[in-house]
C-alpha cells in the first residue's frame, strides 16, 4: 500500500488543526481508502497551545506525528523541515488554515498516479478576498518573474504533491533561506499545475504580516537569480555614459564664462547618485548576507521536540 504523507506548517493555529485533521482524514476515508495516510504537523514556535493539541492528536491517532521548532523560523523552513522528516511515497504540503481545500487531494493523487512527479496548484481567489491581498500577490509574482531566472507561475502556492524522488532531491538542497516556490520548478521532472479556489481562512488571522511578505519577496528574488546584480551594472554603465555626455556642456559653459550658476543641479546630482549607490550597495549586501548565512553552516532550523 502506498503512503501519502501530508505536511502541515502551523504557527499559532490551535483553532484550525482539528478541522484540518478531520477534513483530510474524511477525504482519505471516502475517496482514497486504497492509500495509507500519514500526517506530519510542524509547529513553528507557536505560543497558543498548538503543540499540546498536536501531542494529544498524535496520541489518539498514530497516523499523526509532529515536529516542534525551538522558535518561529517561518513558513518556508517549516515546510522544508516537514519534507526533510517525511517518509511517504508522495508528500503533500498544505496550509493549516483550510485555505488549501483537502477535497483537491484525490485529484492530486490521480495526477501523481499518471506519472507526474510534481503536482502543484495555482490559486484563484474567491471574490470576497480583500483586494489588498489579491493585488499584493499579483505584484509579487510579476516582480518575481521579472527579476528571476526560473519561471514561477502566478498564484503558485505551497500546496503541492511531490513524489518521493523529488522530496529526496529537496532534502539535499540545504539552503538557509529556502524558497520552495522557486526550488520546486527548478528541480525539473514531470510537473503539472492544477487550479483551485482558495477558501477563506477557517479560524484566526493571517500569519503573513506585510514584513514577512516583503521578506519572502526579497528572498524569492535573490534566492533565484543574480539578475538584480546585472541591473546594478547596467545602471552604472548607463549613468557613466550620461555623465560623459555632460562634459562637452561643462566645457562649453566654462568657455562661455557662465559656469557658476549650477548649485541646484549639483546638489540634485549628488543626492540622486547617492541614492543610487545606496540601492546598489543594498542589493549587493543582500547577496553577501546570503553568503554569510550559508558559510556559517548553522542549521537552518532547530527541532526541539518530535515523535517521528
Ligand atoms: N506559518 C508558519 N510560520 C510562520 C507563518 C505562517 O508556519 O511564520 C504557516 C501558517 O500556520 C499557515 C501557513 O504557514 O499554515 C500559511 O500562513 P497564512 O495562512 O498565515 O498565510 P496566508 O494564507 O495569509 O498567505
Ligand atoms: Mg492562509
Amino acid at each position: 500500500m502506498k503512503t501519502i504523507e501530508i505536511v502541515v506548517p502551523c504557527y499559532n493555529e490551535s483553532g484550525n488543526i482539528r478541522a484540518l485533521y478531520e477534513g483530510v482524514s474524511s477525504v482519505f476515508k471516502e475517496k482514497l481508502s486504497g492509500y495509507a495516510l500519514k500526517m506530519l504537523f510542524v509547529d513553528d514556535g507557536s505560543r497558543d497551545g498548538t503543540l499540546e493539541l498536536l501531542k494529544n492528536l498524535s496520541e489518539s491517532d498514530d497516523r499523526v506525528s509532529y515536529l516542534s521548532f525551538s522558535r518561529n523560523f517561518g513558513h518556508q523552513l517549516a515546510v522544508k523541515a516537514g519534507l526533510d522528516y517525511s517518509e511517504g511515497d508522495a508528500v503533500i504540503s498544505m496550509d493549516c488554515d483550510l485555505q488549501h481545500p483537502p477535497a483537491l487531494i484525490p485529484d492530486m493523487v490521480a495526477k501523481w498516479e499518471q506519472g507526474y512527479e510534481v503536482v502543484a496548484t495555482l490559486r484563484t481567489y474567491p471574490k470576497e478576498t480583500p483586494k489588498k491581498k489579491r493585488k499584493s500577490s499579483e505584484h509579487f509574482y510579476k516582480l518575481l518573474n521579472l527579476l528571476s531566472d526560473v519561471e514561477i507561475k502566478e498564484g503558485s502556492a505551497d500546496f503541492r504533491l511531490l513524489s518521493k524522488k523529488v522530496v529526496e532531491v529537496i532534502k539535499e538542497m540545504d539552503e538557509k533561506e529556502p524558497f520552495l516556490r522557486g526550488m520546486v520548478p527548478w528541480v525539473g521532472f514531470k510537473q503539472v499545475y492544477i487550479p483551485y479556489m482558495a477558501e477563506q481562512r477557517f479560524a484566526g488571522e493571517s500569519k503573513y504580516t506585510v514584513k514577512k511578505m516583503l521578506q519572502l519577496a526579497i528572498t524569492g528574488v535573490t534566492a533565484f537569480s543574480v539578475k538584480p546584480l546585472y541591473f546594478a551594472v547596467f545602471l552604472g554603465f548607463g549613468f557613466s555614459l550620461l555623465s560623459l555626455l555632460y562634459i562637452p556642456y561643462v566645457i562649453y559653459s566654462f568657455l562661455n564664462g557662465s559656469e557658476i550658476s549650477g548649485w541646484a543641479s549639483l546638489i540634485m546630482t549628488i543626492v540622486f547618485f547617492g541614492g543610487l549607490q545606496l540601492i546598489i550597495l543594498g542589493i549587493i549586501g543582500v547577496y553577501i548576507g546570503k553568503i554569510f548565512k550559508q558559510t556559517k553552516e548553522r542549521p537552518s532550523y532547530i527541532v526541539s521536540k518530535h515523535n517521528k
